[in-house]
């Protein structure tokens, strides 16, 4: 099982000279297991290039039959779908798998981003089959020859990890999130960050540490974690209520997960290459027991 990143940027693309190496695109990961299952994470800006290759292949000719994960709706992770060209070719199937929600459906809630007037084609007018399937935090289903598992993470409207499995290979796509430490992110916008001292209350401490416990138990025995590393420390302690991690909170997870590949993702949309490069060599002396990486765009890992 292969991975290939085709979008590793938060928030909002920033093409430009100083995101040359690392990229400007945002988040969209294919997985790629030994069978021609076309599994994608996420439909940020990256989906666009990736859906311009998969036209190349069986995609152009119709008959693809792609599994979209979706780990929330934010922007920055479903901007690129209505640029996915498998979706204008007929006889193509779509699959998008996202959290329901208790107030609006998935199918609903995609469809707003492409209702007039903001873009021309309504998601409902595409020739691609196109099919949604509402998950629930726990649920595991198989898609071809992977095994897909899911678990909840700390952000703002809830996003979902995703565990994918081919026999004894197995990766975990966690973004985004912030640690289980200081605030519960549910269904609440949460203007400004906690005062210091202010500590979640005691039901809300349990429901984190439970999160917490589950991600670290669906992350056990991956080979590599991609981990939503957005801010640096400081960052955080500055916008805690933001759901996002710094590489200290991945590098606790896959330690406790014994998982020894950390593949650092989600740039803030202000870093630039030097930056990221600064952010990586810190994390690297943090945990020199782990192999960490930061996500490139266009790179290939070996699972
Ligand atoms: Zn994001
Ligand atoms: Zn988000």
């Amino acid at each position: 099982m292969r991975i290939k990143f085709w979008g590793v940027r938060g928030s909002i693309p920033v093409p430009g000279n100083t995101t040359i190496r690392y990229g400007g695109n945002t988040s969209c990961v294919q997985v790629l297991p030994s069978d021609d299952t076309i599994l994608i994470i996420d439909a940020g800006t990256g989906i666009r290039k990736l859906g311009k290759e998969l036209m190349q292949g069986v995609c152009g000719r119709g008959g693809g039959d792609i599994h979209l994960l979706i780990s929330h709706t934010h922007w920055d992770h479903i901007q690129g779908l209505p640029f996915f060209a498998p979706s204008y070719r007929e006889s193509n199937r779509l699959t998008v798998y996202a959290r329901g929600r208790e107030d609006c459906h998935l199918d609903v809630v995609l469809k707003s981003a492409t209702t007039d007037p903001y873009f021309p084609i309504p998601l409902d007018a595409v020739q691609a089959e196109v099919s949604f399937r509402e998950l629930t935090e726990g649920e595991s289903f198989d898609i071809g020859v992977c095994q897909v598992q899911c678990t909840r993470l700390n952000h703002p409207w809830i996003a979902l990890g995703y565990r994918i499995q081919e026999g004894d290979k197995a990766v975990m796509y966690v973004s985004d999130t912030a640690p289980f430490s200081d605030v519960l992110l549910e269904h609440d916008f949460i203007s400004e960050p906690p005062k210091p001292g202010d500590r979640p209350t005691p039901d809300q401490a349990e429901k984190l540490q439970q999160m917490e416990e589950d991600l670290v138990a669906l992350c056990r025995g991956c080979d590599i974690i991609v981990f939503d590393t957005m801010f640096t420390e400081p960052e955080y302690r500055q916008r805690p209520h933001w759901g996002h991690s710094a590489p200290v909170h991945a590098i606790d997870i896959a330690r406790r997960a014994g998982v020894g590949r950390l593949v650092l993702f989600h740039h803030a949309p202000n870093r630039t290459d030097e930056q990221v490069d600064e952010i990586l060599a810190e994390a690297r002396s943090l945990a020199p027991d782990l192999e960490i990486i930061a996500a490139t765009e266009m790179a290939e890992l070996e699972v």
